[in-house]
C-alpha cells in the first residue's frame, strides 16, 4: 500500500526552531530529525496499516510522522513535556485532514492507565498479534523502567495485553539493547535478558549511531522489538520470577550456589540452597550467565516448593539483612535490647 502523504508541513527541525524548543538535559531529550532513520525504525515495527499505535515520548514528532505515513487507524501520543503540544497539535490536524485520528495525552507514561484501545481489537493470546503497537524513542532510564513494567503487564495479560500479544518497539542505549537479547553463555547475559526472554521474543533490529540525534548523546542506540510469546517460558508469577532472577545475578562471576544462598536466612542457607539446586537439577557450580530461562524457571519452582515447606523463609530479604547501620543506630539498638532485657 502506498504511504500516506501528509499535507505540507514545516520540517521537524524548523518546528523546533520556530517554537524555540531547546532540548532539556534533565529529560534526556535527544531528537531524531532524519526522516530516513525514523522511517527505518517504523519499518521494523511491523505492519501498522489500520492499526492502533501508542507512541510514547513523541517530542517534536519526527517518529510520529513516520508512523502516520503507514496509515494507522489511530495514533495516541503520550508526551510529558507540555512544550511539544503546539507541534503535536499541528501534526494531529494534518493527520485528521488526511483521514486519520490522533489523541494527544500530556502526561507521564509511567503514571497513566494503558487501557486505551478498543475492545473490538481483542485477539485470543494464541492467535495472530492484534492491531495494537507500542512504540517509543524514550530516555534510556525510562525505556528500561517501562519494559520491566510492560513485561509484568504481559505476564498478567493486563492493559494492552488484555487484548492479545501487542508488539512493542523501543530504543535503548546500545549496551542495554545487546543485553536484552543476550542468550545463555553470552558474557553480557543479565537479569534483563532473562526477564525479557521469559515472556517475549526480543530482537535487536539495528544500531543508530549517537551522532544521528540532536543534541548528540554520548552513546549509540539500539532499536529493539518485543513480541509476547504464545507460550511464556515461565508460568510463575512475575514477582517470584523477578526475585529469583535478581538473586541469581547478584554475584555474576560466582557459582550459582553462592547466589542461591542469598535467598535464605544464615542458619538455613547451606542446606536449603543445595536442596534448591538438587530439586531444580542444576549443577551448583554453574555460573549465572550460563543458565537458560527454563533452568531459572526450574529454580523458581524449587524455591516455591521450599517456601511451601518452610513458610518463614519467604519473607527473608538478603539486602535488608546485610544493611549496615551507622554506629549510632547500632548503639541505640544495643541499648534498647539491653533495656528490654533488664525490664
Ligand atoms: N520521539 C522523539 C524523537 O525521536 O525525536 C523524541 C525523543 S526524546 C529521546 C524522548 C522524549 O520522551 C522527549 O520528548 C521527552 O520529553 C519524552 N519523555 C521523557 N520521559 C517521559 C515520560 N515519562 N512520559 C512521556 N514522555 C516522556
Amino acid at each position: 500500500m502506498a504511504a500516506l502523504r501528509l499535507p505540507p508541513l514545516p520540517t521537524v527541525r524548523d518546528l523546533v526552531k520556530l517554537y524555540r524548543i531547546q532540548a532539556q538535559k534533565h529529560l534526556a531529550q535527544n531528537f531524531l530529525m532524519d526522516e530516513n532513520l525514523t522511517n527505518k525504525i517504523i519499518k521494523k515495527a511491523g505492519k501498522l496499516t489500520d492499526s492502533y499505535v501508542l507512541e510514547v515520548g513523541p517530542g517534536p514528532g519526527g517518529l510520529t510522522r513516520s508512523i502516520m505515513r503507514k496509515q494507522p487507524r489511530k495514533v495516541i501520543v503520550v508526551e510529558k513535556d507540555r512544550r511539544f503540544l503546539p507541534t503535536l497539535q499541528l501534526l494531529s490536524e494534518a493527520f485528521t485532514n488526511a483521514g486519520g485520528e490522533m489523541d494527544i495525552i500530556i502526561d507521564d507514561i509511567t503514571k497513566i492507565n494503558l487501557d486505551l484501545f478498543p475492545e473490538e481489537e481483542k485477539k485470543e493470546w494464541e492467535d495472530e498479534v492484534p492491531r495494537i503497537h507500542l512504540i517509543g524513542n524514550l530516555p534510556f532510564n525510562v525505556s528500561t523502567h517501562l519494559i520491566i513494567e510492560w513485561l509484568k503487564a504481559i505476564s498478567e495479560r493486563s492493559g494492552p495485553w488484555a487484548l492479545g500479544r501487542a508488539k512493542m518497539t523501543l530504543t535503548f542505549q546500545k549496551e542495554v539493547a545487546e543485553r536484552l537479547v543476550a542468550s545463555s553463555f553470552a558474557p553480557n547475559r543479565c537479569r534483563l535478558s532473562v526477564m525479557a526472554q521469559a515472556w517475549t521474543k526480543p530482537q535487536l533490529k539495528f544500531i543508530i549511531p549517537g551522532k544521528a540525534f540532536v543534541p548528540k548523546p554520548d552513546v549509540d542506540v539500539g532499536v529493539v522489538t518485543f513480541t509476547p510469546l504464545i507460550h511464556p517460558q515461565t508460568r510463575h508469577e512475575f514477582h517470584l520470577f523477578e526475585k529469583i532472577t535478581r538473586q541469581i545475578f547478584s554475584f555474576r562471576q560466582k557459582y550459582i550456589i553462592r547466589c542461591l544462598e542469598t535467598l535464605f536466612p544464615e542458619e538455613y542457607k547451606d542446606k536449603l540452597s543445595i536442596m534448591m539446586s538438587k530439586l531444580a537439577d542444576i549443577d551448583p557450580t554453574t555460573r549465572p550467565f550460563q543458565l537458560t530461562v527454563q533452568e531459572i524457571n526450574r529454580l523458581c519452582t524449587a524455591y516455591k516448593y521450599l517456601c511451601e515447606k518452610h513458610p518463614n523463609i519467604e519473607d527473608y530479604n538478603y539486602r535488608a539483612s546485610k544493611r549496615v547501620l551507622p554506629p549510632r543506630y547500632t548503639h541505640d539498638i544495643q541499648v534498647q535490647e539491653l533495656s528490654a532485657s533488664v525490664q
